[in-house]
């Protein structure tokens, strides 16, 4: 009876998932570090994601890149509708 007792027990000491506990975006990349926590929003979708201080700094890394070699806005004086309303007004 006793043995049936102890099985019985540490069932009961299987807790939960934590399931409050954010996880990083970047997890299985490997290399956590740090508090994960929801970063602000980069993409233009403004969707946040929860990521360690390690992945986070990697990301703002990368994110600087991008911006550098890909600008999001267009110039504000650049239209291309604009050369095509003049080429067909004399028509
Ligand atoms: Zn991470």
């Amino acid at each position: 009876m006793s043995d049936f007792n102890a099985v019985d027990d540490q069932t009961w000491r299987d807790e939960p998932a934590e399931e409050n506990d954010l996880e990083c975006l970047d997890r299985h990349k490997g290399g956590c570090s740090g508090a994960v926590e929801y970063r602000m929003a980069l993409s233009a979708t403004g969707r946040q994601f929860p990521r360690c201080d390690a992945h986070w700094g990697k990301r703002l890394d990368e994110q600087e890149g991008i911006n550098q070699r890909y600008p999001s806005l267009q110039p504000s004086d650049f239209d291309p509708s604009y050369a095509g309303e003049s080429w067909y007004e004399d028509e």
